[in-house]
């Protein structure tokens, strides 16, 4: 199935949590959108594997994503590596995504830096006809997105664009709230995280106001970039 946007990140969450509302807002506008997510995210503190794939399954229905699909990979111990890489090249080849959205290009935890460099070479590999990859036995066609943007996480990152998701701010807490393992729940005995420590909540909101307000918008995602950003008209710039 071809794609217009496909996100490739760490674990299930890290999608909802920094551009639910972007998600949101593009599939609103007719767009396909998909997230591959690279591990089941089996090293949190909170939850399971089985559980988090129970969340972002629900949080895929609420999205209204085409497709949600895990990789698989080892949470915490996937590498930047051929053997990883190759995996990588084969869902964007399967994907065929005109747009790329990764994980920030540094942030509190390793994985998320790690990803999101892991990413961007493989959607380069990806358009090299030499790169060698199958899909039910089938050799893949190769493709390269047009472009590769990075969220933004916990840690603060000036960012080079910011889309306005004002109207889809309620939309992106309804699918961050379907990680229910991961986030504040005062019923919960499990051991409190970075993330499900509420004062994380306020992080969300308060960054989505900043970037939001940034732009003159109610609520805003930022992402970054590693190329240039072109335009064709001044006046296509808000
Ligand atoms: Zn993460």
């Amino acid at each position: 199935m071809k794609l217009d946007i496909l996100l490739v990140v760490a674990h299930p969450d890290d999608a909802e949590i920094s551009c639910g509302g972007t998600i949101a807002k593009h599939i609103s506008l007719g767009y396909k959108v998909g997230v591959v997510d690279l591990t089941r995210g089996e090293l949190g503190t909170r939850g399971t594997a089985l559980t988090r794939a129970q969340e972002a399954m629900e949080s895929t229905k609420i999205l209204g994503l085409e497709v949600r699909e895990n990789l698989g990979l080892r949470d915490g111990f996937f590498k930047n590596s051929e053997e990883d890489q190759l995996k990588v090249v084969a869902a964007i080849r399967k994907y065929q995504p005109e747009i790329v959205l990764a994980n920030a290009t540094h942030d509190r935890h390793p994985d998320h830096g790690r990803a999101s460099n892991l990413v961007y070479e493989s959607c380069f590999l990806s358009g090299l006809t030499k790169v060698e990859t199958k899909e039910n036995e089938w050799v893949q066609t190769a493709w390269r997105p047009k472009a590769v943007y990075c969220f933004i996480q916990s840690q603060y990152i000036k960012p080079d664009f910011i889309v306005d998701v004002s109207e889809f701010w309620e939309k992106k807490m309804m699918a961050l709230r379907a990680f229910k393992s991961q986030f504040y729940d005062p019923q919960s005995n499990e051991p409190e995280t970075f993330i499900s420590n509420p004062g994380f909540m306020k992080l969300i909101e308060s960054r989505g106001h900043e970037m939001g307000y940034s732009i003159g918008a109610k609520y805003g995602e930022g992402f970054t970039v590693r190329n240039m950003l072109g335009v064709d008209n001044l006046f296509n710039l808000k």
